[in-house]
């Protein structure tokens, strides 16, 4: 059972990455091709991980390599998929969490290579994450809807105090500032989150968030001071750390984590 698991989670994989390369391009899935030429791939290297091991890294067509991203999404999501059945191998729990690590992984690997989340995945995302709480007692039916309406509207909030805040700077300076902090995109992806972290779970994930992704670009400030290239309205990459928020929440790190620190 635990090679089947497996399994499972390294072919969710394969299907992350043929979203990854297809759906900021097309808006829609496309067969296995490459992504700089638009060729068939030989179903060698339809998986990361097989092209790796079988040599068949390189585009038969343009020469471009298979990117380092697709064998890590294959054996995060296997190593993942074991994981979640290792820790409860109920049928529910089991399959809630290989859905909800698929749908984060693939909204972060499009976040970092394209700067974009999709309304594409997470409209649907918004969708399957509702419909997995008929598979699962918590969170309850208002807790879920309470969820995602807080983590949609916080940030809409927080969406139209950036722009506000872009604007007076740019007026201040007398430039126009086009990088807000926040994009449209954040604004649903909080919204799928809160439907996935429920009530009062959203208010955690996101905080872990807007933490998380504060301590990495305070880091980042610094190295760039450091090599002397700091610009101070430096967008940061919100997408994932809010992600890394809510799988912190909803897999029980968090609150195994704020157990440990205040018992
Ligand atoms: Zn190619």
């Amino acid at each position: 059972m635990s090679i089947l698991v497996t399994f499972l989670g390294f072919i969710l994989g394969v299907v992350i990455n043929l979203l990854a390369d297809s759906l900021p391009h097309y808006r829609r899935p496309k067969g296995f091709h490459c992504p700089a030429c638009s060729a068939k791939k030989t179903p060698l290297a339809w998986s990361g991980v097989i092209s790796f091991l079988t040599g068949n890294r390189e585009c038969a067509y343009c020469g471009k390599l298979q990117e380092w991203r697709a064998p890590l999404v294959e054996i995060t999501l296997a190593v993942g998929g074991y994981l979640i059945y290792r820790a409860n191998p109920s049928y529910a729990v089991f399959i809630s969490g290989l859905v909800i690590l698929f749908i984060y992984l693939l909204i972060i690997v499009i976040d970092i290579e394209h700067r974009l989340i999709l309304h594409i995945v997470s409209g649907p995302s918004a969708l399957v994450v509702f419909l997995l709480r008929f598979l699962n007692p918590e969170p309850e039916f208002t807790e879920t809807i309470v969820g995602g309406v807080v983590g949609f509207f916080s940030f809409l909030l927080l969406y139209f105090l950036g722009q506000l805040f872009a604007m007076v700077m740019g007026r201040l300076r007398g430039t126009q500032i086009d990088e807000v902090a926040f994009g449209f995109g954040d604004v649903t992806l909080a919204g799928v989150i809160g439907l996935t972290a429920g009530w009062p779970g959203v208010i955690v994930a996101l905080i872990l968030g807007i933490f998380l992704a504060g301590i990495f670009s305070f880091l980042f400030i610094i190295a760039r001071m450091l090599v002397r290239r700091y610009s101070p309205f430096m967008p940061i990459p919100y997408g994932p750390f809010l992600v890394i928020g809510c799988l912190m929440v909803y897999f029980g790190v968090a609150k195994s984590l704020a157990m440990l620190l205040a018992p």
